[in-house]
């Protein structure tokens, strides 16, 4: 029997179901989200709104990545629910970034599909320019997230054959909705939770400390002594390559040569350039990987650094390189090779981690170890039971767009072999 007409059938004994009631005006949140609300047959609800059965894919996160997916399936005529922590679309953008920050990739490179960003946005947009884009995306594709929800557990239910996304209230313990769907679409990111690392004595610091999704401006620290830890892609990266190269961007320089190069002939040409260009980064503390910028990308997802400043402030004098910290007392920082050093603030730039293995309770799609996808891209998409992934591709919004296209794609597929028009769904 076909598995979805069989869970509705499941679904007419299920005491989950027997329970709900059609008062949607218990439903708030999800029925008044937007007037013009493209998601979403509601077809069950709780007394007490405690579960709510969408009739589309369930998409955890309202980042770029959420909104691709659910633009990409609304233009196949279906309908999505995207739950989001925060109050608004791409949290990290609004509420984790510094002031002064721009898209690190030129912007061809950073479009989601089915929108252009507009003709007169320079090469790299700045992060208003960025959020705005992503604002008139969602309005264009009638995308209204349900906002405060944070999915805290997410497991197939092979009885129902339906996902079971359990949410909490942001911020109101104990305000508990459960939506069920056919399909869940994981989108909140490589980079969902702050990395805080164990530094002895970091508790003590008699300073300032944050971590660089608090950090939005150098104004706070004028005239203070400031310790950025980590060499991630937040602080500094391992390789720095200038962001322009031969008058093309570095990235699109290499995009270009991998056409016809292999990877590691293009990361020595790329070396080249830099060395060229920046001079001996090892004489300033900084000392290359024994793998290319490509070659180390693909292996361990770290990007290099496009240097658009830092490293003339690191050759000037301005920005000194430490090696790593032994022990902090008091506003004393001790370093591994022995000097110490007194500071104010402490900037930990030790980067993000995907929170996916703390809510999916599935681990054949996606790793406990890192929470990103077991298969690396262009495989690591889909997973089983109507379970897939959008934006963990460590490929930026590049990835994003790839796995966007993919999963309403496929999604569209399943409704057609059934012969089911994907309008149902709107
Ligand atoms: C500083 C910085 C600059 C970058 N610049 C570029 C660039 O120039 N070009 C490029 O291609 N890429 C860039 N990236 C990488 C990447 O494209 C961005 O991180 C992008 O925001 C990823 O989009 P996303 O939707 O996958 O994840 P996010 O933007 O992180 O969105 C995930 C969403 O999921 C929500 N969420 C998380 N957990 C839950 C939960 N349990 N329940 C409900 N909601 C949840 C979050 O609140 C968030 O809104 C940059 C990254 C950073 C940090």
């Amino acid at each position: 029997m076909d598995p979805w007409s069989e869970s509705e059938g499941k679904r007419a004994h299920d005491p989950i179901f027997q329970s709900f009631n059609r008062n949607q005006n218990h439903c708030q949140p999800v029925e008044n989200c937007c007037k013009e609300r493209s998601m979403d047959a509601v077809v069950a609800l709780s007394e007490r709104c405690t579960c709510i059965w969408v009739s589309g894919p369930i998409i955890v996160g309202a980042g770029p990545s959420g909104l691709a997916v659910a633009a990409c399936l609304k233009e196949k005529g279906i309908g999505s629910l995207i739950l989001e922590r925060s109050n608004c679309i791409a949290s990290l953008w609004q509420l984790k970034t510094y002031d002064r920050l721009s898209l690190h990739l030129p912007r061809q490179f950073c479009e989601l599909p089915l929108m252009p960003f507009p003709a007169d946005y320079p090469i790299y947009p700045s992060k208003q320019q960025f959020i705005a884009y992503l604002e008139s995306y969602a309005a264009r594709f009638g995308i209204c997230p349900t906002y405060n929800r944070t999915v805290v557990h997410a497991e197939y239910d092979e009885q129902l054959l339906l996902w079971r996304v359990k949410t909490r209230a942001s911020g109101k313990m104990g305000e508990e909705v459960e939506y069920v769907s056919r399909w869940l679409i994981a989108a909140t990111g490589e980079n969902a939770e702050a990395v805080q690392p164990a530094i002895d004595g970091l508790q003590e610091f008699e300073g300032t400390v944050l971590h660089t999704s608090a950090y939005k401006s150098g104004s706070t620290f004028a005239g203070k002594r400031v310790l950025v830890v980590g060499c991630g892609n937040s602080g500094m990266e391992v390789h720095v390559l200038p962001r322009e190269m031969l008058g093309l961007s570095t990235f699109g320089l290499s995009m270009l040569l991998l056409k016809w190069l292999p990877v590691h002939v293009v990361d020595r040409i790329l070396l080249l350039i830099a060395r060229a260009m920046l001079g001996d980064t090892a004489r300033l503390g900084l000392k290359r990987p024994t793998f290319g910028p490509l070659e180390l990308k693909s292996l361990s997802g770290k990007t290099p650094v496009l240097d658009v400043g830092t490293f003339a402030k690191i050759k000037s004098g301005d920005i000194k390189i430490r090696p790593a910290i032994r022990h902090i007392s008091g506003r004393e920082v001790k370093f591994l090779e022995g000097q110490s050093e007194e500071f104010d603030a402490i900037v930990l730039a030790t980067g993000y981690r995907s929170n996916v293995p703390c809510w999916l309770k599935d681990r054949e799609l996606f790793s406990d170890q890192d929470g990103l996808p077991r298969k690396a891209f262009p495989n690591g998409w889909k997973g089983e039971k109507g379970l897939y992934s959008v934006g963990f591709t460590r490929r930026g919004l590049m990835g994003t767009s790839v796995d966007a296209r993919r999963i309403a794609h496929d999604i569209e597929q399943q409704l057609k072999s059934q012969g089911l028009h994907p309008d149902v769904f709107l």
